[in-house]
């Protein structure tokens, strides 16, 4: 029979060894319930370029409904977006979140302010939120720097709404797309 402590993720093969924090190793050891995640439970984060598929994105080999563009960064719609108009503002070159390498969120912040000012103009939201999350115990799921540019409406307020997981059909990012697309 299977118990608690059966369960427990072993250290994975070729992974740094965790003995050097023995408070979080010693967690481990009373089973999963009380194990707290740390960092290096986590796989790598991909870093190659190639991989990427943001990088593929900005080489036009992946399609995506881009909706701004300058010399640093694009914006195009997040293909899960959780609110009507939702959408991405990335650096060109490949970085991996705002807070590693080089900066990049001084090099994008004027496609940021551009996008959401657009958004705003375009589709008349009633609020908005910009946020970015570095690292996957932050909810980072891709890991080449993006800046999440969400309009808000009133019938979905605050941030127990904001994060909103309803798979959208292709006509309705195509709608939102053409009317932030079209010329003033
Ligand atoms: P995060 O979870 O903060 O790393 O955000 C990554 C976002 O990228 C998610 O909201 C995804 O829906 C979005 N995403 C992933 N692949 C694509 C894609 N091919 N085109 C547009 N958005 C994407
Ligand atoms: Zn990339």
């Amino acid at each position: 029979m299977k118990t608690g402590k059966d369960r427990v993720k072993p250290d994975k093969p070729g992974k740094p060894d965790r003995q050097d924090k023995p408070d979080k190793q010693g967690k481990r050891d009373k089973g999963e319930r009380d194990h707290v995640p740390v960092l290096s439970d986590l796989e790598p984060e991909q870093a190659s370029p190639e991989d990427c598929i943001f990088c593929r994105i900005v080489a036009g080999e992946l399609p995506s409904r881009q909706v701004y563009a300058d010399d640093h960064a694009v914006a195009f719609l997040d293909i899960n977006a959780w609110h009507r108009g939702h959408t991405l503002v990335i650096p060109r070159r490949h970085v991996v979140d705002l807070v590693a390498g080089e900066p990049s969120l001084p090099e994008i912040a004027p496609a940021v302010d551009a996008v959401a000012r657009m958004l705003n103009e375009r589709l008349a939201p009633d609020g908005m939120n910009i946020l970015s999350s570095a690292g996957r115990v932050a909810g980072q799921t891709v890991f080449h720097a993006h800046v999440h540019v969400i309009p808000r409406y009133a019938d979905q307020p605050g941030f127990t709404h904001l994060v909103n997981p309803v798979e959208v059909p292709d006509g309705e990012l195509d709608s939102v797309w053409r009317q932030i697309s079209a010329a003033p």
